[in-house]
């Protein structure tokens, strides 16, 4: 409630620069960047409780491990478009789904859709998305055989619709905003493949694309709160650090080593668009031992530091998808 109280003040103050004509016009893509985070104040758009609802059920051992084409992700996948339909975010294709097939199995991507709200910005679109398939059943140890993929990806899931919710509640995007859950990704990024190649066929303009991958347990002794994976490509994660005023994202070696930027959903986007595509990751190789093992499990996810990484990042989305001119450039 802070934060409003702040914007009343900002706004008295304009309204009385106004008078003696010091200031230019106080346009609406102003606010964006004047709603950033301070320690004093953490943010709440987002909570925590929607958030761990939304990694508790997908990673519920009721879904299996979601492996695409199994029973469990076809409930996740009504789960994620039960959530959008629930959020009014409208869905993108004739339904929300974006179907393909995977060695004759069904699979599909799920896919809602906020417009822009300026006439000219609206063609320009923010791609945020996560994959909500995971590798099924495994080796049971244990007695456990389910892998439940609550870091991977149900944590980026949560993010993603966590998001969807805000913006579509909001409605403050001049830019229009994709929120993309894909299945196949552990097959080989086939949903994103799939859906990269759909929306390049429909000529969509795409301005940047981020995928949120494993999100749900804070780096150990770091500056900054996530990693951003291809960070040298483009100047993306320098505007979003200016968009929120403090070194939200950097560069972890690790990530680089391991050239995570080439092995999740981002890169089919990046390939066939050659834009600003990235992903956005707390994983850091030494604060999880359970990926891809029966033990990644969803009360091991920290829900409160979620909510506030994810709350910060609006403000930088909220700031992306409302600058007049595109900021966000691949680098030479
Ligand atoms: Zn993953």
């Amino acid at each position: 409630m802070k934060n409003l109280v702040l914007l009343g003040t900002i706004f008295l103050m304009m309204s009385c620069k106004t008078e003696t004509n010091e200031f230019p016009e106080f346009k609406n893509s102003d606010l964006a960047l004047l709603e950033q985070p301070s320690e004093a104040e953490p943010l709440n758009f987002v909570t925590s409780d929607e958030l761990k609802e939304s990694v508790h059920y997908l990673a519920s051992d009721e879904l299996q491990g979601r492996a695409t084409g199994s029973e469990g992700i076809e409930k996740a996948a009504v789960y994620i478009e039960n959530k959008l339909k629930s959020y009014g975010v409208a869905p993108y294709f004739k339904t929300y789904r974006d179907h393909y097939k995977v060695k004759n199995m069904d699979a599909s991507n799920v896919v809602g859709f906020i417009e822009g709200n300026d006439p000219v910005l609206k063609n320009e679109v923010i791609i945020l998305g996560a994959h909500y398939d995971h590798i099924g059943i495994v080796k049971v140890v244990d007695g456990d055989s389910i892998a439940n993929g609550a870091n991977d990806d149900a944590s980026g899931v949560a993010v993603v619709l966590a998001m969807a919710r805000y913006f579509s509640t909001k409605k403050n995007n001049k830019r229009s905003i994709l929120f993309t859950l894909y299945s196949g990704e552990e097959m080989g990024l086939l949903g994103s493949k799939h859906l990269a190649q759909s929306l390049k066929d429909q000529n969509l303009d795409l301005y940047t694309m981020t995928n949120f991958e494993m999100m749900g347990v804070p780096m150990a002794d770091k500056n900054y709160e996530a990693y951003f994976t291809g960070f040298d490509l483009s100047n993306m994660a320098s505007k979003m650090n200016d968009y929120v005023g403090f070194n939200l994202l950097d560069e972890l070696p690790k990530a680089k080593e391991f050239q995570l930027f080439y092995r999740s959903d981002n890169y089919p986007f990046y390939k066939i668009f050659n834009k600003p595509c990235h992903a956005i990751s707390t994983f850091d190789f030494t604060n999880f031992d359970h990926y891809h093992k029966v033990g990644d499990e969803a009360h091991l996810m920290d829900y409160e530091f979620m909510a506030n990484l994810t709350n910060k990042l609006i403000v930088a989305y909220e700031a992306m998808s409302n600058t007049p001119t595109q900021e966000i450039k691949m680098h030479e």
